[in-house]
């Protein structure tokens, strides 16, 4: 091509200051050695075109959501333009995925823009996914379709609204292209916010390189950016581990309460921040069942619902492995780093049921701690498993059985044999009179802690559905509202709290990536 004085000045509208959108990016991740990450670009696409910004969590981080939302907003998430002071890289980790080991996997559809900081000073990560290849994308095309965006996009937010640390949906756009899966799809962008991308995979990846100064310098920045309190102590590396194993435990824990299955909790989407991430085949338990497993890539259930406290602590079991060198040096030696480290991982169970038993305590209505409360919580699960009971509207319609025996017929309607509820009724409620608190306090205390409205499998499927088929993101739109103040007695939203009907019913979830 030749250059024309008639060309025109630029198409770069960056420097005009009607539409002009500064972010504040640092790049604190891209200041560590190049080995870390790999330095890319977004691969532009055709036709982006947006499909939501999440407004609130854009101000929560300073942005500014009208700035974000027009065109030169709109290429930024779509990756067709690198805004002003990022600099995205591709991280590099490795993990366990279904117990078997990869050295590398890394960002392979994903780009981290760079760190803002939000309001309250917190330093969180701004990354599209499906933004296109990158030097670890082996042979995906290191696109998203849209389905997993929105899938991603729904039960994100869900998690935050019930009060579970996650990842968050900061934006999704669509691209205009195609991605090709078992079929055609429309493909599209997911722009996250993690407190920040850092795994228990990132850690393996310096380990099985037995690259000791890698996992250093990475467990310094992990420290200063996540658990600054262990770079006060006398050890370290020990507390950062300490640090971890606390927060995924009580994680699993909020997890189990209610009722969220991960499907995929390879070491890779095991955060160190303590966050949830990484929404692929994931889903909420509808009838309550330990062995339940959606995701179809999960043939042997190792992550079935059940399972999933003792798959973190393998998880966790990797993390202290790789974080050995440093934890043998700063013990004293070889032994007295292994000993630290078994010690610190035999935390995880106490920690996890201390969480677990306290949640389940106050789904019960319990304000107290009996030490028959934990035997009375297993009963329940027990006979709702062997009730199929509905495991977020037993809960649920247990509140209103807190205020009044009337509620009990709709407990019943929820167990294959009523009866099974009764039996366990009458423990239940000569437990709660032992306590002082009147009965419609201990009903609000009950619904804070059991949510009406969760993303439902086969709603989280129609809202997917039609945005494919019919291009209707309404349904998008309004599953957004409902799920966003679960806790709330919304009747005009009861079709959110009910269960599939069986020809509804979602049987599998796919990874769909
Ligand atoms: P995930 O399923 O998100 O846990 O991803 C596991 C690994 O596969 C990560 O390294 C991803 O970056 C990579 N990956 C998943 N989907 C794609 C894709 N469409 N293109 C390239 N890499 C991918
Ligand atoms: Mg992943």
């Amino acid at each position: 091509m030749h250059p024309t004085a008639d060309a025109p000045a630029s198409l770069d509208t960056s420097n005009d200051s009607h539409n002009s959108i500064a972010i504040d990016f640092a790049n604190t991740y891209a200041k560590l050695p190049e080995r870390f990450y790999s330095r890319t670009t977004a691969m532009p696409v055709a036709a982006p075109r947006l499909i939501k910004i999440n407004e609130r969590l854009v101000l929560q981080l300073g942005l500014d959501p009208l700035a974000l939302a027009t065109p030169e907003g709109i290429a930024i998430l779509a990756g067709n333009r690198v805004a002003a002071g990022s600099e995205p890289i591709a991280l590099a980790y490795a993990g366990h995925q279904f117990g078997h080991f990869v050295p590398q996997l890394g960002d392979g559809r994903a780009l981290l823009l760079g760190e803002v900081i939000a309001q309250g000073g917190q330093r969180y990560d701004i990354q599209l996914k499906g933004s296109g290849p990158t030097a670890f994308s082996r042979r995906g095309d290191g696109r998203a379709a849209l389905g997993p965006v929105l899938r991603e996009y729904i039960l994100s937010e869900a998690m935050a609204a019930l009060g579970v640390p996650t990842t968050r949906a900061l934006a999704a756009v669509t691209t205009g292209q195609k991605v090709v899966r078992e079929t055609v799809l429309p493909g599209a962008i997911f722009t996250r916010v993690a407190a920040s991308h850092l795994r228990v995979g990132t850690f393996q990846y310096f380990a099985a390189r037995s690259d000791i100064e890698g996992t250093k310098l990475l467990a310094d920045y992990a420290i200063a950016r996540h658990y600054p309190e262990a770079a006060l102590t006398t050890h370290p590396y020990r507390a950062f581990l300490d640090g971890v194993i606390s927060r995924q435990a009580r994680l699993v824990a909020q997890w189990m309460l209610i009722g969220f299955i991960h499907g995929v909790m390879n070491t890779d989407n095991t955060s160190i921040s303590g966050e949830t991430i990484d929404y692929g085949p994931c889903a909420l338990l509808e009838a309550y069942d330990p062995a339940k497993v959606y995701s179809s890539i999960d043939q042997q259930g190792r992550y079935a619902y059940g399972n999933q406290p003792a798959m973190m602590l393998w998880n966790l079991t990797r993390l202290a492995e790789s974080l050995l060198p440093l934890i043998a040096k700063e013990s004293g030696g070889d032994e007295a780093g292994l000993a630290t480290a078994r010690e610190s991982l035999a935390s995880f169970e106490g920690i996890f049921n201390t969480a677990l038993h306290a949640g389940l305590r106050s789904k019960l209505g319990m304000a107290t701690h009996r030490e028959d409360d934990e035997a009375l919580a297993v009963d329940l699960l027990s006979r709702m498993a062997a009730n199929r009971a509905d495991f977020t509207l037993t809960f649920r319609t247990l509140c209103d059985a807190a205020a009044s025996t009337d509620a009990d017929v709709r407990v019943r309607t929820l167990f294959a044999d009523p009866a099974s509820y009764d039996e366990w009724a009458g423990a239940w409620r000569r437990r709660l009179e032992s306590e002082s608190a009147s009965a419609q306090d201990r009903a609000a205390a009950m619904r804070a802690a059991n949510p009406s409205i969760i993303p439902r499998n086969h709603l989280v499927q129609a809202v997917i559905d039609s945005a494919i088929e019919r291009e209707d993101f309404r349904p998008f739109e309004e599953m957004l509202d409902a799920i966003s103040r679960p806790y709330d007695d919304r009747p005009e939203l009861e079709r959110y709290t009910r269960p599939a009907r069986p020809e509804e019913s979602v049987i599998a979830t796919f990874c769909g990536t």
